[in-house]
């Protein structure tokens, strides 16, 4: 959830304050002008009070919200302080309305639901505890007259005896905890429905722009060389068109494998594996001879891994031999709780602003025709999925070194 996202949620909460205020209120009013006419006036005083508490309360946080730039903790901190707040007018509004007699105690339900919809899932709990805490201290102070019971109802002393008012309060505040269960359920679908939604739009704006951005130039280029090939009649173009569709099936390749880990990254097997094998295989791949050096620290370093962990290693050598002529090394290390794995180049090495970037999809450095600025990309996504991290520094002998960190099993 970005910034944006939670200040509408925090807008809705508002908004719907102020509406449920306003039913509640109206309905009160109906219902003391029917039941209770003459406890009209005792009671509108420091109901009328409280509400326009809440509603002046409501308009402060709509200014603060417009006036102050806000991070997402502040943001949920924000929102905890209206709540918490929200709970105690409504205690004290269930006080002046005739505490367990006062139907106000709904307020604390839709404060429960709110939670739900505003926060993380389990914030429905704690809300569902502080509306409970809040509640039930009031019929305690109420009924060993620490503070004055409002009557309302001629017949209330006789009927709410200790054990009605227990067992109404256990009664409430179970519908509390029920609410509380139910949002918290809807929530976390909601969130997962969301999740799904998103990775399925980012992976839609991929192809797209595959589809625009890469594909369409190398169709060009291969009808280019066609052309020339038929007017000339040299074969060096025949090459160059030949290359042409290995890089395209190589995108195509990489996309599908990019598109199958984003969408299945939480169902991935996973099984205890000897990184130095998977590495060793990976550096095997290409066939370099010497020109590539494994140096371990130790050969048995296990991780839990995913059948993708060798793409990540794959895709490292993959650009150490595309970007650079000279040898390479990789470095096996014991760090604590993680190997580090270490893959050394003497390339030209990669500018500081592009070091961060170049992880995202699509992003090349300068040597633009070499790639298709998905190798890293997928080796990120692959990383993540195994709790580590990837990053790049510079080879101090010129060069760069990308580094993985990978938990121990
Ligand atoms: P590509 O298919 O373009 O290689 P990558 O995502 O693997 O896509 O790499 C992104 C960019 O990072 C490359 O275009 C290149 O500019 C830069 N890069 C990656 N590895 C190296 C390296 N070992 N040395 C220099 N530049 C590199």
């Amino acid at each position: 959830m970005d910034t944006g996202e939670i200040e509408e949620k925090v807008e809705w909460l508002i908004k719907a304050r102020f509406y449920v205020i306003c039913i509640l209120t109206i309905l009160g009013i109906v219902q003391t002008l029917i039941l209770t006419p003459e406890k009209y006036h005792e009671l509108l005083k420091p109901v009328s009070f409280l509400v326009l508490i809440i509603l002046s309360c409501n308009f402060l946080y709509s200014v603060i919200l417009e006036k102050q730039k806000w991070s997402i903790k502040g943001l949920t901190i924000f929102i905890y302080i209206q709540l918490a707040f929200d709970i105690a007018i409504t205690t004290a509004l269930i006080h002046f309305s005739g505490g367990i007699e006062s139907s106000y105690f709904v307020i604390y339900l839709f404060l429960i639901f709110a939670a739900g919809m505003l926060l993380y899932p389990v914030s429905t709990y704690i809300i569902a505890t502080l509306s409970t805490t809040s509640y039930g201290l009031l019929l305690l102070s109420e009924h060993y007259g620490i503070i004055s019971t409002i009557i309302i109802f001629d017949y209330q002393p006789v009927i709410w005896k200790p054990g009605v008012i227990l067992s109404t309060f256990v009664f409430r505040v179970g519908s509390f905890y029920i609410v509380a269960f139910f949002s918290d359920y809807i929530s976390r679908v909601l969130e997962k429905k969301t999740q799904e939604l998103e990775k399925s739009n980012q992976l839609k704006e991929l192809f797209i722009s595959i589809l625009s951005h890469d594909l369409k130039n190398m169709l060009q280029l291969i009808l280019a060389h066609a052309q020339i090939s038929k007017e000339t009649k040299e074969s060096i173009h025949l090459g160059k068109i030949v290359e042409t569709v290995k890089k395209m099936n190589h995108l195509l390749d990489n996309v599908r494998l990019y598109s199958k880990i984003r969408e299945k990254a939480y169902k991935e097997k996973f099984e205890t594996r000897n990184l130095y094998d998977i590495i060793k295989k990976s550096v095997e791949v290409f066939g370099e001879g010497e020109r590539i050096k494994i140096y371990a620290q130790d050969e048995n370093c296990f991780v839990n891994a995913s059948p993708h962990l060798e793409n990540v290693f794959y895709n490292l050598i993959d650009n150490a031999i595309k970007y650079s002529k000279k040898k390479i090394e990789i470095y096996i290390e014991d760090d604590l709780e993680n190997w580090k794995i270490c893959v050394k180049d003497y390339g030209k090495g990669i500018p500081d602003e592009l070091k961060e970037i170049i992880f995202e999809k699509f992003e090349r450095g300068e040597d633009r025709i070499k790639g298709t600025g998905l190798g890293l990309a997928i080796a990120k996504q692959i990383v993540i999925l195994h709790k580590g991290k990837i990053w790049v520094e510079d080879n101090p002998e010129g060069g760069s070194i990308f580094c993985v960190s990978l938990p121990k099993t």
